[in-house]
């Protein structure tokens, strides 16, 4: 990673200790609700141009649910749990299910594979009891 090259703005960092402190995969809207105590005068489309701009450098890590985007400062390989319903991710490690993607994915031609994770699609328990 070429951390070196990367601009460390004030804001830049405040949204990277907000995800490293969260525990959970943090909305746009979440992420501009807990820096904007520190950094009162951001807006929400800067925060999401930071967002935007972590993501590409590789610092954070971007998860997909219901369309939603949402963030999350944990860079150790891992899966996910989404509810289809209500949206919720949870982090699901297993070392056993990377080895075993990176294995099959061996087989894939044509292609280097670096990464790779898997997302489980069902209910969480809060929306299975309503
Ligand atoms: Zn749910
Ligand atoms: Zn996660």
């Amino acid at each position: 990673m070429e951390s070196k090259n990367i601009k460390y703005t004030n804001q830049r960092i405040e949204i990277l200790n907000f995800l490293k402190d969260f525990d959970g995969h943090p909305t746009v809207d979440e992420v501009y609700e807990g820096v904007k105590v520190k950094l009162t005068r951001i807006s929400k489309a800067t925060v999401y141009k930071n967002l935007r701009f972590l993501t590409d450098k590789g610092l954070i890590r971007e998860v997909n649910s219901k369309g939603v985007s949402r963030f999350e400062g944990n860079l150790v390989p891992h899966h996910h749990i989404i509810c289809v319903e209500c949206g919720d991710i949870t982090d699901y490690e297993s070392e056993e299910l990377t080895d075993y993607s990176l294995k099959v994915a061996e087989d894939i031609e044509n292609f280097k594979v670096e990464a790779t994770d898997t997302n489980f699609y069902g209910f969480c328990g809060k929306c299975l009891e309503e």
